[in-house]
């Protein structure tokens, strides 16, 4: 078969996206490569199609089990035998899949570094007909990076080992550094390096200052949704189960996902939300990488994150479907404050100042005011127009400013008063003339501040604070105490002026955006009488729904209603191995639908 009629028959799109093609030619005449290429952009196809043109094995080394597992899943949907070799498998299962590759009947092989590199594992590939290999996320070789892991460092042996095997690395997102780290660290011989423009124009990003703790802007952002299928990231693990018992109260299908879950539960939460059982989980960073969930349509995050690049790689994870997805960050400079707190723990290092560099460039990043796609392409050295319609700052360029110095110096004047011995939640009850007794105990009921901020509340006031920290007008010190810099007893002076966005002062529910039109491309009620068939189906066949059909499948043909195999195989992810699988039953229920 030719490349064209495999990407139709076995993975069911009609045409090669751009650079794919590029990618599998290298691959085809045996040219190491490096491809950078956004989540969603289709990497994977690149080095398993041309595996189906090769006689023997391709070894895909992956970061994750999960990601490793669902790839495998996925594969073996398109009727391509794939399989894993991680510490997920007994001895026996092992000991079938080594047979297997004796055998040549694996096609796609995917393995954790550390089972790849161990001595007995290289020995025994040896004897095989290795096609070539693949690192996957290959980001991980970088100490520059965001994720490094120790044992992608062993990888850097792999050309030692096998000098004439292709090596193709992918990656979603590397700055400059780290791409000469992944060609040095795995010894690629004259890569080509193929990007992709980083520019995902399906995803809509936007950022707010946080007001308290978020909640009533996250309740806002998903009351705005169209779909509730998201992942909504916050900073610790008890935040994630205090947002997902909020979101359950306000009657969200959420759960909490963290590292110090028990397994199982982690792996009932994690296949409730891949197979459309829970709409949201509000996880720690411990959740998503390589997740393959096509129709996640948000991510939000409760905190800053730690660098752009984790940003940019969350978010990634929403629209892998080509679909609109929303984004939101929400932020404070308490987070920033704590971040670098993280860090001072750290002992003296390059990594170390590198770590303050990408802290200063997420926060810069979170408070811009230009095109935020046109950032983050700067920032991985790609140059893009202003996204016009795909992000806050494009959409709503000009947002008002008022003059606050009045509220500034007032809060100023009680952290002053109250003698710079206290947290910011007790200052704002202070300044708000609160009755609680720790503040009748210690006498600051008597004090001149004391109630002259009652027209503000509290979480109006915490805005006002987190401004006046932004700007270096006030630290935090041990216990969270507030206490005045120089440039905030300036303020207090009357030396300055102080102005804070009218928006970050109103909790209000957001003005209605630019619609987004692509939800409505689609006949819902047909969308969802197709859904339940495809959940019925993948149920029976314990598979999670979208290796039957993607979201964008099923509402392409809620618009196209095919009413046979040759209009049916025209649409988006249906080849010929999907349509033998399930092909009649869609057709069945499509013509019946037709008939009402
Ligand atoms: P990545 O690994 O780069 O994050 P994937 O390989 O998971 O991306 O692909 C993302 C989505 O794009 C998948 O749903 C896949 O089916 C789809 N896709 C990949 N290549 C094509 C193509 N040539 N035409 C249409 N859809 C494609
Ligand atoms: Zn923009």
């Amino acid at each position: 078969m030719k490349k064209l009629e495999i990407l139709q028959h076995y993975f069911g799109h009609q045409n090669f996206r751009e650079q794919q093609e590029e990618v599998i030619d290298y691959i085809l005449n045996n040219q190491d490569v490096l491809m950078i290429l956004p989540t969603g952009g289709g990497k994977s196809l690149c080095y398993q199609l041309p595996s189906l043109l090769m006689s023997g094995v391709t070894v895909v080394v992956s970061p994750l089990l999960a990601l490793m597992h669902d790839q495998v899943v996925a594969l073996r949907g398109n009727g391509i035998s794939a399989s894993m070799l991680s510490s997920m498998q007994t001895q026996e299962e092992t000991k079938e899949i080594e047979q297997a590759l004796y055998n040549n009947q694996i096609k796609l092989l995917y393995v954790a570094p550390e089972r790849l590199m161990n001595d007995y594992f290289l020995t025994f590939l040896m004897e095989l007909n290795i096609n070539f290999f693949v690192i996957d996320e290959a980001h991980c070789v970088s100490e520059w990076g965001h994720e490094f892991r120790e044992h992608y460092r062993m990888l850097s042996q792999l050309k030692t080992s096998f000098p004439s095997t292709t090596i193709a690395a992918f990656t979603a997102t590397a700055t400059t550094i780290v791409r000469e780290d992944i060609v040095s660290n795995l010894q690629l011989i004259n890569p080509k390096i193929v990007t992709g423009s980083l520019f995902r124009k399906n995803l809509t990003m936007t950022a707010q200052h946080r007001q308290s703790d978020g909640r009533v802007q996250l309740i806002n952002f998903l009351k705005e949704q169209k779909s509730l299928t998201g992942i909504v990231y916050a900073f610790s693990r008890k935040q994630t189960e205090s947002v997902a018992k909020y979101l359950e109260r306000q009657g969200y299908k959420a759960k909490a996902f963290h590292a110090g879950l028990p397994t199982n539960i982690k792996k009932k939460v994690y296949s409730e939300f891949v197979s459309d059982e829970i709409d949201i989980v509000v996880a720690t960073i411990a959740f998503g990488m390589g997740i393959d969930k096509s129709n996640i349509r948000f991510v939000v995050h409760m905190n800053l994150p730690k660098t752009l690049e984790n940003y940019y790689q969350e978010i990634g994870r929403a629209g892998r479907d080509g679909l609109d997805a929303t984004t939101l960050l929400l932020f404070s400079a308490q987070d920033i404050v704590q971040q670098k707190s993280f860090i001072d723990a750290l002992p003296d290092s390059p990594y170390k100042v590198n770590a303050y560099e990408k802290i200063n460039t997420i926060s810069r990043f979170s408070d811009s005011e230009s095109c935020r796609h046109q950032q983050i392409a700067h920032y991985f050295n790609d140059s893009i127009e202003a996204c016009g319609d795909r992000c806050d700052n494009c959409i709503n360029p000009d947002r008002n400013s008022i003059d606050i110095t009045t509220e500034a110096r007032k809060l100023l004047s009680t952290i002053y008063r109250t003698k710079q011995s206290f947290g910011i939640h007790y200052v704002v009850d202070v300044i708000r003339g609160s009755k609680e007794q720790r503040i009748l105990t210690n006498g600051h009921d008597q004090l001149s501040v004391y109630g002259i901020g009652e027209n503000y509340s509290k979480p109006q006031w915490l805005s006002i604070s987190d401004k006046l920290l932004e700007l270096g007008a006030v630290g935090i010190g041990d216990y969270k105490v507030y206490y005045l810099t120089e440039r905030g007893v300036n303020i207090l002076k009357g030396g300055e002026e102080v102005s804070i966005r009218e928006e970050r002062l109103m909790v209000k529910k957001a003005k209605a955006k630019k619609k987004i039109t692509y939800f409505d491309d689609y006949k819902v009620e047909i969308f969802d009488k197709l859904r339940v068939l495809r959940k019925e189906i993948a149920t029976t066949s314990k598979v999670p729904p979208y290796v039957v059909f993607s979201d964008k499948t099923l509402k392409e043909l809620s618009n196209v209603m095919p009413t046979n195999k040759a209009e049916m195989l025209e649409v988006h992810g249906v080849g010929e191995v999907k349509f033998e699988r399930y092909g009649e039953a869609f057709l069945q229920l499509i013509a019946e639908i037709a008939h009402v």
